[in-house]
């Protein structure tokens, strides 16, 4: 059984003292925000520096002065709608006067200079997050498609062996590289059944009164308000996201995290899948909370955790030569959004600013990896090639293996950002 936590905060602050539940969260897996943990974060900022992250990367689609306002001195952050209790950040009074900023994750200036010219990222701890679950899971995350007699498309196990042997190159480069999944398992200990009461509770909330326990067919018009789904969505989307935060927050500490996709375009029918001349790649880091994003609690408190952190400075520092790298190796033009949800950050063309929830949850730089559209005439060409050494003819163009290719440019990237960054 999972309860929804409900926990007393007592704060006192500089301006403002309340005491109250918290509420208003994201989901029912939500951690309720510890505003006092943001105490530490006082005058580490000055003003100039606190707005810019805010308009330009974190709330760039806008936010309203009910949730946050900026004075020349302060900032003040609602904590809780109901209560109306406010945060209050005191800004430094200058670059110089503003004090160090409480964080484990170093940024590459901060890293002792590599001494061999062989090991570039030596010492640099970086996690790799190889998205999805993958293996008997692939089906239920809808991470999976079969065209015809070829093998199947699965992406969790494709990033997990992008993940293994981009570790074996790092690894060769100094780096000390640890794995947030290494295997195709859930990281979390729960499974679709422990979330069936918080699936109804959704779905009560939603409206809908008496839910169908299953359905049969992925096209099934009722599938997602059925008691399953909800439960599985909950299980190996957002427990098994929460604690793979938990584990690079608490056990693995990185200076990075690197998430590493295959993208897709929609494909329909697994069984039968769309194929299309669609191929692209896009890089994301954490930014451009949406405005009904920001009416929730925890989010705002997570944005205000990373923004005070300075995440973004270093993301993108790694996000732009990485995604250059990448876009070098593969020759993919920059995926390009239809809908307004994101903001185009860095000077590449190729990063985006998005609220992910792996992309926020996580307490220190992420760069999450959306290259090759899986159903891609091309793509699905060199996946069903397989990984081989050396160069082979594959769809009429002679190249690398698909995973070669993609590990060598997230490799180059990393080299020339952090070889510049520690000279
Ligand atoms: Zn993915």
């Amino acid at each position: 059984m999972i309860f929804r936590p409900r926990i007393f905060l007592v704060l006192s602050l500089f301006l403002c003292v309340s005491l109250h539940a918290a509420d208003h969260l994201t989901h029912p897996l939500a951690d309720p925000p510890n505003w006092k943990s943001l105490e530490k974060f006082q005058k580490t900022i000055t003003h100039d520096e606190f707005d810019r992250l805010l308009h330009g990367v974190y709330c760039s689609h806008g936010i309203s002065d009910d949730f946050i306002r900026v004075d020349e001195k302060v900032a003040c952050i609602l904590m809780d709608r109901d209560a109306q209790s406010w945060f209050t950040l005191r800004f430094a009074p200058s670059e110089a006067k503003q004090a160090a900023i409480p964080r484990w994750w170093r940024p590459a200036r901060a890293l002792p200079k590599s001494k061999k010219k062989s090991a570039p990222l030596s010492g640099v701890k970086i996690a790799l997050d190889p998205g999805h679950i993958g293996g008997a899971w692939a089906k239920m995350e809808e991470r999976w498609f079969k065209s015809g007699d070829a093998a199947p498309v699965e992406e969790g196990e494709m990033t997990l062996l992008v993940a293994k042997m981009l570790a074996e190159k790092l690894r060769a480069l100094g780096a000390r590289v640890s794995f947030v999944r290494d295997k195709t398992e859930p990281t979390t200990p729960y499974r679709p059944d422990d979330f069936k009461e918080t699936a109804r509770g959704i779905l009560k909330a939603e409206g809908i009164e008496n839910p169908p326990e299953d359905f049969q067919r992925p096209d099934d018009p009722q599938r997602e308000q059925s008691v399953r789904w909800q439960s599985e969505i909950l299980f190996y989307r957002t427990s098994e996201i929460r604690e793979r935060a938990r584990r690079v927050n608490s056990i693995l500490r990185p200076d990075v995290v690197l998430c590493l996709h295959f993208n897709a375009e929609a494909w329909g029918d697994e069984q039968n899948p769309t194929l299309t001349d669609k191929n692209h790649f896009h890089v994301l880091v954490n930014g451009s909370y949406l405005p009904p994003e920001l009416e929730s609690d925890d989010v705002r408190f997570e944005m205000l955790r990373r923004l005070l952190s300075r995440d973004f400075d270093e993301e993108i520092k790694i996000a732009d030569p990485a995604a250059l790298a990448l876009a070098k190796k593969s020759g993919l033009p920059a995926y390009e959004y239809t809908k307004d949800i994101v903001t185009k950050v860095g000077t590449s063309g190729y990063v985006y600013a998005r609220n992910l929830a792996a992309t926020r949850l996580y307490q220190c730089p992420v760069v999450y990896f959306e290259p090759y559209v899986m159903n891609s005439v091309d793509v699905f060409a060199r996946i069903q090639a397989g990984d081989y050494e050396g160069t082979r003819v594959v769809n009429g163009i002679e190249r690398p293996s698909i995973y070669r290719e993609y590990v060598d440019g997230v490799v180059d990237g990393l080299v020339e950002y952090y070889q510049a960054a520690r000279k």
